[in-house]
């Protein structure tokens, strides 16, 4: 976990997205060039409370993860239809 930036507590205890039980994977997707707004509409979240929560934690996108993200979209509908055609029809 990064170093929390002085005090946090008070963050953590008010954050909406602290509090989350998905915190981590709103964090990854932010990372990953998710806007706020649409974090916030996946997950039931303002926001407003995704942004804040991305600037006090100081959330960086990372490179890695947009990458990885763009990769994932871009091949995600050929590895479902690849695993469809392999898995055998069960009857
Ligand atoms: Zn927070």
């Amino acid at each position: 976990m990064a170093k929390l930036p002085e005090g946090a507590g008070r963050h953590i205890t008010q954050c909406s997205v602290c509090q989350h039980a998905e915190e981590d994977e709103i964090e990854r997707l932010w990372r990953a060039g998710r806007s706020s707004r649409s974090l916030g509409e996946t997950y039931g979240l303002h926001k407003t409370a995704v942004a804040n929560h991305a600037k006090y934690l100081a959330l960086e996108r990372s490179l890695d993860d947009i990458l990885l993200a763009v990769i994932e979209r871009a091949l995600l509908p050929s590895i479902t239809k690849r695993r469809r055609q392999l898995t055998p029809t069960r009857r």
